[in-house]
C-alpha cells in the first residue's frame, strides 16, 4: 500500500516548522532588514502563533485540516509573503484532500501545483530572488524523483536539499520582485528569507518524517 501522511505525521512536520521558523524569526528579520524594511519573520511569526493555537484545540485534525490551518493563517497574516505562502500551503491541503493524506504522489502535486499558485499570484521567476527560487528546484527534485519506487521520506529529503541549495543561492542574486527589488545591488549578498523559510519547511518534514531503513 501506498505510504501515505496522516494527521499525526503531518502535525508533526507542521510542529516541527513552527518551532525552526520561532527560533530563526529574528535571523528572518535581519535577512528582510538588510534588503527590504525588515518584517519578514515577525510577520509571520504571528500566522505561526496563531497556527499552533488552533492545532491545539484540534488534537484530532485530518492532514486536510492541518494543511488549511496553516494556509489559513499565513493567508491572514499580510505583508508580501502572507499571500504567497498561503496559496502555496493551501495546495498541500488540496493534496491532502483527494488521498486523506499526502502520499508521494500528493506531495508532488502540492508542490508544482504550490509553485504555479505563487508565481500566479507574484509573477516571480526563478532567479529573481524569491521564495520561487527554494520552491522551483524543490518542484523539479520531486518531478525527477516520481518514477523511483522509493519511500516518501526519500523525497522529502531530496526537496529539502534542492530547496536549501535554491535558498543559499539566492545570496549572489539582485532582487527583481517584492521590496527587495527596491534596493537593486544593495540586496547581493543577503540571502533571501522567503526562499529560507520554505527550505526550513521542506526540512521540518524531512526530519520529523519516520526513515525507513530497508536494511533491517
Ligand atoms: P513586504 O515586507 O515587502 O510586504 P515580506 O517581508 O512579507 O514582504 O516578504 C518578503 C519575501 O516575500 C521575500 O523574501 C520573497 O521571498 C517573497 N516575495 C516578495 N515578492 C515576491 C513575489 N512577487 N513572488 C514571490 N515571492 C515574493
Ligand atoms: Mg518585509
Amino acid at each position: 500500500m501506498a505510504e501515505l501522511l496522516d494527521g499525526v505525521a503531518v502535525r508533526a512536520w507542521v510542529g516541527g516548522f513552527a518551532l525552526a521558523f520561532r527560533a530563526a524569526s529574528a535571523e528572518l528579520d535581519e535577512l528582510d532588514r538588510q534588503s527590504g524594511d525588515g518584517d519578514f519573520g515577525s510577520n509571520l511569526l504571528r500566522a505561526i502563533d496563531r497556527v499552533e493555537g488552533e492545532l491545539e484545540d484540534a488534537p484530532g485534525a485530518a492532514p486536510v485540516e492541518v494543511f488549511a490551518t496553516l494556509s489559513k493563517a499565513f493567508m491572514h497574516a499580510g505583508g508580501t509573503s502572507g499571500p504567497l505562502f498561503g496559496v502555496w500551503f493551501r495546495e498541500f491541503a488540496r493534496a491532502s484532500a483527494e488521498a486523506g493524506g499526502l502520499d508521494r504522489e500528493g506531495l508532488a502535486r502540492a508542490v508544482s501545483g504550490g509553485l504555479a499558485a505563487v508565481v500566479g499570484l507574484g509573477h516571480a521567476q526563478p532567479g529573481d530572488k524569491t521564495m520561487v527560487d527554494a520552491i522551483a528546484p524543490a518542484a523539479d527534485a520531486l518531478a525527477r524523483a516520481a518514477t523511483a519506487p522509493r519511500e516518501l521520506s526519500a523525497d522529502l529529503s531530496d526537496a529539502a536539499a534542492a530547496a536549501r541549495a535554491g535558498a543559499d543561492a539566492t545570496t549572489d542574486l539582485i532582487a527583481r520582485r517584492g521590496r527587495a527589488s527596491y534596493v537593486g545591488e544593495v540586496s547581493r549578498g543577503v540571502r533571501d528569507p522567503g526562499a529560507d523559510a520554505v527550505a526550513m519547511f521542506f526540512e521540518a518534514g524531512s526530519r520529523t518524517l519516520p526513515h525507513e531503513r530497508p536494511d533491517q
